[in-house]
């Protein structure tokens, strides 16, 4: 579309630079110009604007008032100004239309602030005529400079009357000098609220005010005068007047409304009259409370809170509401008071503490609710019946469990908050009948009595499961109905099921009578099997009467085997299985092994398993007899065979015979260690019978440790035998003995080393003992067996490729010489690794040797 730019380019960039925005238009109303300030007042670039109508952009220009403005300075080439409100941008404008080239120049000059401000001081003029209240402006010098409606109602004075006059025409003569006081005050700086006073009216009848002074400030902040809001006091004063006259009866009245107060109020919010007890219980007096404002005497929230309420009371209307305050929670009733007249000067108030009340309904509501979270905790499904057998209440578990077993027919099924229990009960069918019938009566019986608590167990097997429940039946209290349970109790059925299993196998274990078996307390034994009554030779009857004291029944050098026994059951529950003997009944003495175990600890129990030994006992009583009678009888022929033997060799190399010499050197080699084995066999048995002897005397420690390694180095071809090391050492002991422990751990070490070259021995001195070891190479000691090898005759069988000769009592002896001398003989070794062999003895200053010295059977 064409259109003429009716402005030239220096024009345009003069208006640019203005603050107002500018439009031009042609004839057509299209526009042809604007500056910036127009294209950004409505948020579009002026191309976009350029040869629109200017309806398009200004959408206000088309009504009404701005047309017609428009056309009349377009129709009388005049400027037009107006004003406009333009809603879309939320402003003011005054809007100056000038004709120019056949078209026109729109300014529009922002005048929104101006404009409010205008607005303002009509709304405030508007407010002082139609105040209710007298607002009277005055000169610091106390000259009426403005008097309202109000005014001229409060005193009869017309403005015109009023105006120019001093203040002082208001004041009664006794209070003239009142005035300048106040204005002085003011002049402070001060506020003046609520004073109440005395004035006069123009027909000379005096009347109570309220008033309220307020500061008048030029635009530089300075006083220049006061205004006073003036408040008439005479309908409150009536009411005060009237309420002291009821006063007694109001009182009296209140007292026999506990928790409850009494206020009345004036439109000011200002307490006419506070009453009652509840007002002595929030430590209030009535005396302080009468005269204050409620601005006064609550917090800004609390006031904010009760005036809406207060103020619809005025209105005419009465109200209720709760309030909280101070930790207390009130009912406030509050409704008009309205005078003879009608009007409403007064308000009454009534609060009611509800507290207690408040806080029970909580309390209650809390209850319910941790009721039901009880419920739903517990596992069992529940449901609570109310007389009549209706659910009232279902835990989370009942809901669960009537939702996963729709079975129908059953206990629990089509049960929700609502329906009827026994209904439920009466139409169940197939498996459940019978069990249902018997619950309906079960829980009529509690619902309605006789029965205090009834129980059912029943199985409810599903196709996937064996399942059983325990059914019960409590009724509440007061006849207010029935908790229903159902409680699953396959868990415990299947656990009754295995301790029956398990209480079948241990009887039939106790009862097959190959072992002992007692239960005994810390004194006697409770229960015992036939086998163990049999071994001590009681009867049941001597169990039953409590005859069995276990203690009284253990010889006394068993005592510490005992108590070691209970301590290892104190600290591990069980014990493991020692020998020990009981007195039969008849005296005599029974050999046992037994071992026990706790069976519970308040008040401690333990089962105990015992096994005669007796024929065992028997055993090696009779081995032993015979190793040493072998012994001994062995003895002597070889003792005699080795004499001849001896005699021959001399006899034999006297004659030169050296052939049968050395055959004879050979059968002595044999001889040696027939006798060797003889020896050791003889040693055992003594050690046996505790009667092997020893010599106490000084032996030094190195030179007899030489001594056996070079002997032992002569008899061995395959082996070097190192020695290192030195003690110095003294010993008190057997030499004979000492040197047998040297000799079998060598021998060993070279036995157990076939495939070694060397042997290592050690001599180590510490502060108080002397160590000797003898290191091999090897075929080593598996773990397993370490413990063992120092026992009678014990043996490690088990190399593969190799047997070793031996009869397993060289290291028995060996350890009984060196314990026997206060010492300590061990071994350290790995399988395939080599051995070393380990005797510590005490030197012979020490506590352990003296100890030693004085157990040795000397010989
Ligand atoms: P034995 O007459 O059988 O050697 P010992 O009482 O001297 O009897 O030794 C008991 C067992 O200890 C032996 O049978 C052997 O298995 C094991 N044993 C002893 N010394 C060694 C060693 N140096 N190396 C490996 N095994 C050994």
């Amino acid at each position: 579309m064409h259109h003429t730019p009716h402005l030239d380019a220096q024009a345009m960039s003069l208006f640019e630079s203005l603050p107002d925005a500018l439009v031009a238009v042609d004839t057509g109303w299209r526009i042809t110009a604007l500056n910036q300030r127009a294209a950004s007042l409505v948020q579009q670039t002026r191309e976009e604007v350029l040869g629109k109508p200017l309806w398009e952009t200004f959408p206000e220009a088309l009504g009404a008032a701005c047309e017609q403005h428009y056309q009349q300075a377009l129709q009388t080439q005049v400027t037009v100004r107006f004003e406009v409100w333009y809603p879309s941008l939320n402003r003011w404008f005054q809007v100056t239309a000038s004709p120019s080239h056949g078209g026109l120049v729109l300014f529009f000059q922002e005048m929104t602030r101006r404009k409010h401000e205008a607005e303002a001081r009509w709304w405030l003029a508007a407010l002082l005529e139609s105040s209710d209240d007298a607002i009277i402006g005055q000169t610091l010098d106390g000259i009426i400079t403005s008097w309202n409606a109000g005014a001229e109602r409060l005193y009869g004075y017309r403005a015109e009357e009023a105006l120019g006059q001093p203040i002082a025409l208001l004041a009664p003569p006794e209070r003239l000098d009142e005035i300048p006081r106040l204005l002085d005050l003011l002049k402070q700086e001060r506020r003046i609220d609520q004073y109440e006073t005395e004035r006069m009216r123009k027909d000379g009848t005096r009347l109570a005010v309220s008033t309220m002074l307020s500061p008048i400030k030029d635009a530089t902040g300075h006083i220049i005068g006061a205004s006073s809001v003036a408040r008439d006091l005479t309908e409150r004063k009536r009411i005060e007047e009237a309420l002291r006259e009821r006063d007694v009866l109001v009182r009296t009245l209140l007292q026999h409304h506990p928790n409850e107060s009494v206020t009345i109020f004036d439109p000011d919010l200002r307490l006419l009259l506070a009453e009652g007890p509840g007002l002595e219980a929030v430590g209030l007096s009535p005396q302080r409370l009468v005269g204050k404002t409620l601005a006064e005497l609550l917090p800004p929230e609390a006031v904010d809170s009760v005036t809406p309420y207060y103020r619809r009371a005025f209105a005419g209307e009465s109200v209720q509401f709760e309030f909280a305050f101070g930790g207390h929670v009130y009912t406030i009733n509050a409704a008009p008071l309205p005078n003879k007249e009608g009007t409403i000067a007064a308000i009454i108030t009534v609060a009611q503490d509800i507290t207690t009340q408040k806080r029970a309904e909580e309390a209650l509501r809390a209850s319910e609710h941790l009721s039901q979270a009880i419920l739903d905790s517990l596992t069992a499904n529940i449901a609570v019946l109310n007389p009549a057998g209706t659910i009232i209440a279902v835990n989370e578990a009942w809901r669960r469990f009537a939702r996963d077993n729709s079975a129908p027919g059953s206990l629990l099924v089509d049960t929700e908050v609502g329906s009827n229990y026994l209904e439920v009960c009466r139409k169940a069918r197939g498996a459940f009948a019978e069990e249902a019938q018997e619950a309906l009566a079960g829980i009529l019986a509690v619902l309605h009595g006789p029965h205090p608590h009834f129980t059912l167990e029943y199985a409810c097997h599903s196709p996937a499961e064996q399942r059983w429940f325990l059914m019960s039946a409590t009724p509440l209290p007061a006849g207010e109905g029935a908790v229903v349970a159902h409680l699953n109790i396959t868990e415990r059925k299947r656990a009754e099921e295995a301790v029956r299993a398990s209480e079948v196998r241990a009887r039939r274990l106790l009862e097959s009578n190959l072992i002992g078996v007692v239960v005994a307390d810390g004194e006697h034994i409770l229960e015992a099997n036939e086998a163990f009554l049999e071994m001590v030779g009681y009867t049941r009857e001597d169990l039953d009467h409590h005859r069995l004291n276990w203690s009284a029944m253990t010889p006394a050098e068993y005592a510490p085997l005992d108590q070691r026994g209970l301590q290892e059951l104190r600290e591990r529950g069980v014990c493991t299985p020692f020998e020990k003997e009981y007195y039969r009944k008849d005296g005599s003495r029974v050999p046992i092994l037994i071992g026990a175990a706790t069976l519970q600890e308040q008040p401690v129990q333990w089962a105990c398993f015992i096994l005669d030994i007796s024929e065992r006992r028997e055993l090696e009583r009779r081995k032993d007899e015979f190793i040493s009678m072998a012994s001994h009888e062995l003895k002597t022929p070889i003792t005699v065979l080795k004499a001849f033997s001896q005699l021959i060799q001399r006899r034999l190399e006297k004659q030169g015979m050296s052939e049968l010499v050395q055959d004879l050197a050979r059968m002595q080699t044999q001889l040696n260690t027939l006798t060797k084995l003889v020896n050791e066999l003889l040693d055992v048995s003594k050690i046996q019978a505790g009667r092997l002897d020893y010599a106490q005397e000084t032996v030094d420690l190195d030179a007899l440790v030489h001594e056996v390694v070079e002997l032992l180095q002569q008899t061995t071809a395959t082996h070097t035998i190192r020695l290192s090391g030195a003690s110095q050492a003294q010993i008190v002991g057997d030499r004979d003995r000492l040197s047998q422990v040297f000799t079998n751990l060598l021998t060993n070490a070279i036995k157990y080393s076939p495939q070694a070259k060397d042997v290592d021995v050690q001599i180590v001195l510490s502060a108080e003992t002397v160590t000797v070891s003898v290191r091999d190479y090897g075929v080593g000691i598996p773990r397993a067996h370490q413990g063992k090898i120092f026992e009678r005759f014990y043996r490690v069988q088990d190399y593969h490729d190799k047997t070793f000769p031996g009869l397993g009592m060289g290291l028995y002896i060996s350890q009984q010489i060196v314990e026997c001398h206060g010492g300590k003989l061990w071994v350290v070794s790995e399988e395939g690794q080599g051995a070393t062999f380990s005797v510590t003895l005490p030197l012979p200053h020490t506590e352990g040797a003296a100890e030693a010295r004085a157990a040795m059977n000397p010989r």
